[in-house]
């Protein structure tokens, strides 16, 4: 039943993880599909794939976070 809901009238998605600036995953309030946004900007199926895929991307990500803090520990002024 939840289902179709979601066929009728899309996803009801909401973001379940900020993996990078420009990469989230999304979680479907009805079914609890979970999506995500690919390399070409769409929105896909988060599969175990692009599940391994965010993970990588989320390292790098909070690793260069890391360094621009501790490079340009001002940013963090601007930043809150
Ligand atoms: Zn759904």
């Amino acid at each position: 039943m939840k289902n179709i809901h979601c066929k009728v009238f899309g996803h009801d998605l909401r973001v379940s993880k900020n993996v990078t600036l420009h990469v989230k995953e999304y979680t479907c309030k009805n079914c609890g599909k979970q999506f995500t946004t690919s390399s070409n900007g769409n929105l896909v199926e988060l599969t175990p794939k692009f599940k391994e895929i965010n993970t990588v991307l989320e390292k790098i990500h909070n690793k260069r976070l890391l360094r621009q803090q501790k490079l340009y520990p001002e940013l963090l002024v601007f930043r809150h």
